[in-house]
């Protein structure tokens, strides 16, 4: 069975956003960004076992500006810290993070000065994947759900719209302070 059967009448009905969203999922380069062990698994995820180019995602840039996704595998030091920030300052828009293992979301067993607590102190992250370290199968699993990300994702007025909703059904779930919540008094 063929696709162009379920189409009507051969023409193929499709919003801007879906094909956008289709798109740029099916085309995702992300940045070579391996800090530490987890980085091993990283690259296992690209070889020929695991096969990361059956999603589109084959090419792994040595430029931030050729990169709209940085997987940022393994502890970040207080020191690489502005460099993987500028690193994501100059990837193209629109762009994702993927935290890869305990050490990249939460500083995992090293909790010292040296590391960052977590890479959200520097930049916005779409996916935390646990582990120390997650398996290829972790990772690919997390880059199929930050491709269902991208796919929903809205464009324009209609992306405005749905972070506004976003934001405030994230506020209504915040722990009941008096005075911030919308029913509460004082
Ligand atoms: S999570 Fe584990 S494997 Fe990954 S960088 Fe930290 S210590 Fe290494």
């Amino acid at each position: 069975m063929g696709l162009e059967e379920k189409l009507p009448s051969g023409v193929l009905l499709a919003s801007v956003e879906k094909l956008a969203g289709y798109a740029r999922k099916s085309s995702v380069w992300p940045a070579t960004f391996g800090l530490a062990c987890c980085a091993i698994e990283l690259m296992a995820t690209g070889g020929a076992r695991h096969d990361l180019a059956r999603f589109g995602m084959e090419r792994a840039s040595n430029t931030p500006r050729q990169a709209d996704l940085m997987i940022v595998a393994g502890r970040v030091s207080q020191k690489m810290a502005p460099v993987l920030r500028q690193i994501y300052d100059q990837m193209a828009e629109p762009k994702w993070v993927i935290s890869m293992g305990v050490c990249a979301s939460s500083g995992g067993m090293f909790n010292n000065y040296a590391i960052v607590q977590g890479v959200d102190h520097i930049v916005p992250v779409d996916i935390y994947l646990p582990g120390c370290p997650p398996r290829p199968e972790m990772l690919m699993d997390a880059i199929l759900k930050l491709h269902d990300k991208i796919q929903n994702m809205k464009l324009g007025v209609n992306r405005e719209r749905q972070v506004t909703e976003l934001e405030d059904a994230r506020l209504r779930r915040l722990p009941l302070v008096a005075g911030l919540h919308p029913g509460g008094h004082g």
